[in-house]
């Protein structure tokens, strides 16, 4: 199952639309690097946890 990463998601004072997706391990790590450099949080364990918390099945929309 691949995940989404939603930026909208996140609380920000940026108006972020950036999604991510692919799988798990893949997100996180897009994710954080992207909070890092683009939204200047800190990098640790505890944003780690709260990105995972925040990923969304990435359900196929072709029906
Ligand atoms: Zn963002």
């Amino acid at each position: 199952m691949r995940k989404v990463a939603d930026c909208r998601d996140f609380p920000s004072e940026m108006d972020c639309t950036l999604t991510i997706s692919g799988e798990e391990g893949e997100v996180l790590d897009a994710a954080v690097d992207h909070a890092v450099s683009v939204h200047g949080h800190t990098r640790s364990p505890e944003l780690r946890e709260q990105i995972r918390g925040m990923l969304k099945d990435d359900v196929p929309q072709h029906a």
